[in-house]
């Protein structure tokens, strides 16, 4: 453990034991990480005698229904006028956190904030920052913090981080993954996390049109030298009736293709093209994002475009292709 880091987490737990009203925010686009990782530190802080409420600019996946707290997150909440302390998981800046968000924090001149994050890209925007970049999941961090703050694990907290760890490793599969991240899993399973039931939920849980609309993205994967990529446009969520959100998970079938370098999909949304970025070994994608103004993993990133969708997939790959050809 580097000493910077030591620094930061000592930091972090000084700013959370100072505080007493705290507010936990999910990322937008929300996923298994920051939403286990958020309802996780709510739960331990309540614990501790704090007043803890998790906030999400976006709506939730219907697929972490089963978390314990996820009834009680807050969906677009204002938040309230007496706080101490914001607490930022799992995302690199805090325009990620929704605009709404990160101008009422601008705006508070007395509020303190908190960023827990396992970016690489991460801007170090809070007063407190505990960016980790070998810890797979911001639930792995969570886990630090509660445990320096004497929290017990109940078999709630130990559901929610653990989700936040299988999510994020996309159950152990990820490079990120560490004997950490295994060593903690089995510590939460022991703690009562009930594994088959995060794993069922999470992925057996698609719906028709969700398999309908991967089926019309399919059909339009391209491939060259060594970058695949296609696309999810409104037309084709209409066609099958599918929410913008259904054609998130096309990114990670198509980076499934054999003797790939990376793997790329665009997707139209109200804000611009979404563009989903995978990539093996050697290929830096954060990189690519950042370019464009995004951020993310290496092997794993993302950032948001404005104009048209040919324009898009145009600058990205050809970009990425300038990439592949100097290695
Ligand atoms: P996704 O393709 O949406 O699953 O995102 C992959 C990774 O890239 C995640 O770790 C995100 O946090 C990050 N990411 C995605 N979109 C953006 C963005 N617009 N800005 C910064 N990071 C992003
Ligand atoms: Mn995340
Ligand atoms: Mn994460």
């Amino acid at each position: 453990l580097n000493l910077d880091r030591l620094k930061q987490r000592e930091a972090a737990v000084r700013l959370i034991r100072a505080s007493r009203r705290i507010a936990i925010l999910a990322h937008v686009s929300p996923d298994g990480d920051t939403v286990g990782s958020a309802l996780a530190l709510a739960q331990g802080l309540r614990q501790l005698g704090k007043v803890a409420q998790v906030y999400s600019a976006d709506p939730l996946p219907t697929n972490l229904a089963f978390l314990p707290g996820y009834g009680e997150i807050q969906v677009g909440g204002s938040l309230p006028p007496d706080l101490d302390l914001v607490v930022l998981v799992d995302a690199s800046d805090m325009a990620r956190f929704g605009a709404a968000y990160a101008e009422a924090i601008d705006r508070r001149a007395g509020v303190r904030v908190l960023n827990v994050d396992h970016h690489a890209t991460n801007r170090h925007f809070g007063d407190a920052n505990m960016v980790d970049t070998t810890a797979a999941a911001t639930g792995e961090q969570i886990h630090w913090l509660l445990t320096a703050l004497n929290v017990a694990i109940d078999a709630r907290i130990a559901t929610q981080l653990l989700t936040a760890i299988v999510t994020d490793t996309r159950s152990f599969r990820t490079p990120s993954t560490t004997p950490r991240s295994l060593a903690l899993a089995t510590q939460l399973f022991e703690a009562g996390a009930p594994l088959n039931l995060i794993v069922e939920s999470v992925y057996r849980s698609r719906s028709l049109t969700t398999l309908r609309l991967w089926g019309l993205a399919l059909e339009r994967l391209r491939c060259v030298d060594g970058i695949a990529w296609t696309e999810v446009t409104v037309e084709m969520q209409q066609k099958v009736g599918a929410d913008p959100s259904e054609g998130d998970g096309v990114i990670d079938l198509i980076a499934s293709l054999h003797r790939i370098e990376a793997a790329a999909l665009f997707k139209e949304t109200s804000d611009g093209i979404k563009v989903s970025l995978r990539s093996t070994d050697g290929f830096d994608v954060a990189a690519v994002a950042s370019r464009f103004g995004g951020g993310g993993h290496p092997r794993a990133a993302g950032c948001l475009l404005s104009g048209d969708l040919a324009a898009a997939e145009r600058e990205v790959l050809e970009y990425m292709a300038q990439r592949t050809a100097v290695r």
